[in-house]
Formats: C-alpha cells, sequence, structure tokens
C-alpha cells in the first residue's frame, strides 16, 4: 500500500514529503490510521546520524496513536475502528529469555524498531509514524483507553514507558528521594510517575523558566543544575536518580548526589560518552546503571497505569510541516512538553 510520510534523505537533509510502501495485512496484523505521533529526541538523534546507524531515507515516529481500519483474519485483540497504539517495537524474536520474559526491548537477537530496524516483511528497514498508516503485528499494538485524549497519550509509548519502567523496576515509592534530570519529553513523563509513585521528587533542571512548571507537574523541589551551592545541598542523600538528558553533560555531579546503595539510571542517550570519575561509584557504594524503553506487557500496565490515574504528556500539538522547526526547538530545550504531531495535517 503506497503511504503518506515525511523523511529525510541524509544526515544533513531536513524532513520532507515522501511515499512508503506499507504491507497488506497478514493474519494476525493491524492496519492503523495513525491519528497523532509524538516527536521524541531519538528521533532527532537518528534523522542527525547521531549515533551513526541510520539507514535513509528515514522515517521516524515511534509514539504512534490512532485507530484500527483493518484486521487480519486471525486478529483477536482489535476489531475495525478500536483505538489503537504503537511504541518503540514493531517485533521481536520471541523466543529468547528476554522475549519469553516479556522484556521484547532487551531480546538478545535484538527488537524490530519501529523505525531504522529491519523490516521483515517488505525488506530494507521499517519506517515508523510520521507517516498516514501502519501495518503492526497485534502483539506489538497496545490498547488504549478512550478516557484519555488521544494526542497526549501518545508520547506515553517512548516517554512514558521509558520513565515508568526504570521507576517500577528500582522500586521508587514513598519514604524515597528521587530525582529527575531534565524537564523534556521523557522528564515530565519520571515527574508525573514519580509523583504518582509518592517519592519526595527533586527536579533537576538548567533552565530556570522551567521551575514553575516542574512543580506543578509534580516535582517537590526544583533546583538549578547550574547553581553549585544549591547542588551541594542534596550531597549523597538520595536513593534513586533518573537522567533523561539528550546532551553531554556531566554526570559526576548527579552520581555525587546518591546516598549508600542509591542508583543513578540512565535513560538519556546522548551522543557522547560520558565520563565517570570511580570514587564517585566507590564511595559510598553507588551504581551507575541504565533502562531502555519497556516490554509490551509493561507498555500496556502503564497505559492502563494512566488511564485510571488521568496522567497524559503536556503536549503543544504541531502540523508535520512544521516538524523541522520542533526539531530546532528542542534542541534548545524549548518544549513544553512534548511535540505531537496532527497527522491529519499529512492527509490534506
Ligand atoms: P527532550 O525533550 O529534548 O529533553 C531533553 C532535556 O534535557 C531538555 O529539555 C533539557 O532539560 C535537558 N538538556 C538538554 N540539553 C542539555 C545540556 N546540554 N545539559 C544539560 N541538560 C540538557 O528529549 P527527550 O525526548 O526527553 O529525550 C531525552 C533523551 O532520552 C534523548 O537522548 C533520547 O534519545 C533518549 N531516549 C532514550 C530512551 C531509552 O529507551 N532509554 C527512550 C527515549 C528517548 P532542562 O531544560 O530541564 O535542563
Ligand atoms: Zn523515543
Ligand atoms: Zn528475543
Amino acid at each position: 500500500m503506497s503511504t503518506k510520510a515525511y523523511a529525510a534523505q541524509s544526515a544533513t537533509a531536513e524532513l520532507a514529503p515522501f511515499t512508503i510502501q506499507r504491507r497488506e495485512a497478514g493474519g494476525h496484523d493491524v492496519v492503523i490510521d495513525i491519528e497523532y505521533c509524538g516527536v521524541c529526541h531519538s528521533d532527532l538523534h537518528q534523522v542527525r546520524n547521531e549515533w551513526q546507524n541510520t539507514t535513509y531515507p528515514c522515517v521516524p515516529g515511534h509514539e504512534i496513536t490512532g485507530r484500527v481500519t483493518e484486521v487480519g483474519s486471525a486478529v483477536t485483540k482489535f476489531k475495525v475502528g478500536d483505538l489503537a497504539a504503537v511504541g518503540c517495537m514493531v517485533d521481536s524474536c520471541r523466543e529468547c529469555e528476554s522475549c519469553k520474559a516479556g522484556m521484547e526491548q532487551y531480546c538478545t537477537s535484538f527488537p524490530v524498531f519501529t523505525y531504522n530496524g529491519g523490516d521483515q516483511h517488505l525488506g530494507g528497514v521499517t519506517y515508523g509514524g510520521y507517516s498516514d498508516s501502519i501495518t503492526v503485528d497485534e502483539k506489538f499494538t497496545l490498547k488504549v483507553s478512550d478516557k484519555l485524549n488521544l494526542a497526549a497519550v501518545a508520547p506515553l509509548l517512548c516517554a512514558g514507558i521509558t520513565t515508568y519502567s526504570p521507576l517500577r523496576h528500582w522500586k521508587v515509592g514513598p519514604g524515597q528521594k528521587v530525582g529527575v534530570v531534565g524537564l523534556g519529553g521523557l522528564g515530565h513523563m519520571a515527574v508525573k510517575f514519580a509523583h504518582a509513585f509518592r517519592a519526595h521528587v527533586v527536579l533537576f533542571t538548567t533552565s530556570p523558566g522551567k521551575v514553575k512548571d516542574g512543580l506543578r507537574l509534580g516535582a517537590d523541589e526544583v533546583v538549578i543544575s547550574k547553581d553549585a551551592d544549591a547542588m551541594k545541598k542534596h550531597a549523597s542523600s538520595f536513593n534513586f536518580i533518573i537522567d533523561a538528558v539528550s546532551a553531554d553533560h556531566d554526570i559526576n555531579a548527579y552520581l555525587s548526589l546518591l546516598k549508600l546503595d542509591g542508583t543513578l539510571t540512565l535513560v538519556g542517550a546522548p551522543e557522547k560518552p560520558l565520563p565517570v570519575a570511580a570514587f564517585n561509584l566507590l564511595l559510598p557504594r553507588r551504581q551507575f546503571a541504565g533502562s531502555a524503553i519497556g516490554g509490551i506487557a509493561e507498555t500496556q500496565e502503564m497505559l492502563d497505569f494512566c488511564a485510571e490515574h488521568n496522567i497524559v504528556s503536556d503536549i503543544e500539538m504541531i502540523n508535520i510541516q512544521q516538524v523541522n522547526e520542533a526539531y530546532e526547538r528542542l534542541l534548545r530545550s524549548d518544549v513544553k512538553y512534548r511535540f505531537v504531531i496532527d497527522m491529519a495535517s499529512l492527509k490534506n
């Protein structure tokens, strides 16, 4: 099926209109008419080849919500007209230990990412959500409650699950002091979830203009990370810190804020390595960890949690024609707090 999309043709090209092919629905497939797609900083890293693995043309987008327009004969979870969502993965090997444990994101033979993955049906690479429609196996398609705003749900599919999963894994809850570094798409969801899990939440931001929003979103305290004295006051006091920064920054400044056996988990994926000073880990026995998105079952759990607690992303809606400008704003940390593309703008 010929499908309208937006693609980058090289690391230095802007995103522009492009036509892609989607497969016809197989037995287990659903075809989704894409209504909204979030703009993740990973889209920008990928489009500009900052991780040095991009195949062009590249159609990004892995925060997809819309409606089912067609289902394969073996599909049981969806019917035509249902709301549906797709996140960062569209398949995995389904057989390895990680897949069997519901952690498809850690598939030992690599999950099939929604874009820039190996397309097992049509060959070439997978194309993401900056497009009219997508065909996905129902196993990798999520159910969405009609109680929530569908546009504001889209970012939950990456920014939401990427912060929900580590906060759950490290059992963040009441009585714990939890730090969130960077108030962007991921960071603002981390603040909302850590607050919902009833931790004491401290937001670290480089942007003085975000202090008020940080408090409104659920932070108990906001620290301007460029203020050395303010940082010092929190030395060796955190149980857990989640770092959602997209660019080069000093990780040691945050490691030194962990208490004994505290954990700093990186979810941000900056282009360059982050040097770690050994003594920031040795004393007092601190852990430095990482976490990637979440499994399919956990993503559904997160979406259900959000429906129950009325949690969605704070979004700025844009038309697809504004996406290049939105990327420039992401680079300036100027987003409140996730751009979501109204895909109707592509259809017209
Ligand atoms: P984003 O919306 O652009 O937010 C990034 C935030 O980082 C900014 O708003 C800013 O917050 C802070 N920041 C930016 N430049 C900085 C600098 N030079 N020094 C210190 N802080 C800086 O990005 P996002 O979509 O949330 O993504 C964040 C990162 O997570 C990206 O690298 C992305 O690729 C990665 N990611 C990883 C996963 C995963 O599975 N682990 C999933 C999705 C995304 P303040 O203004 O508050 O300082
Ligand atoms: Zn993402
Ligand atoms: Zn696997």
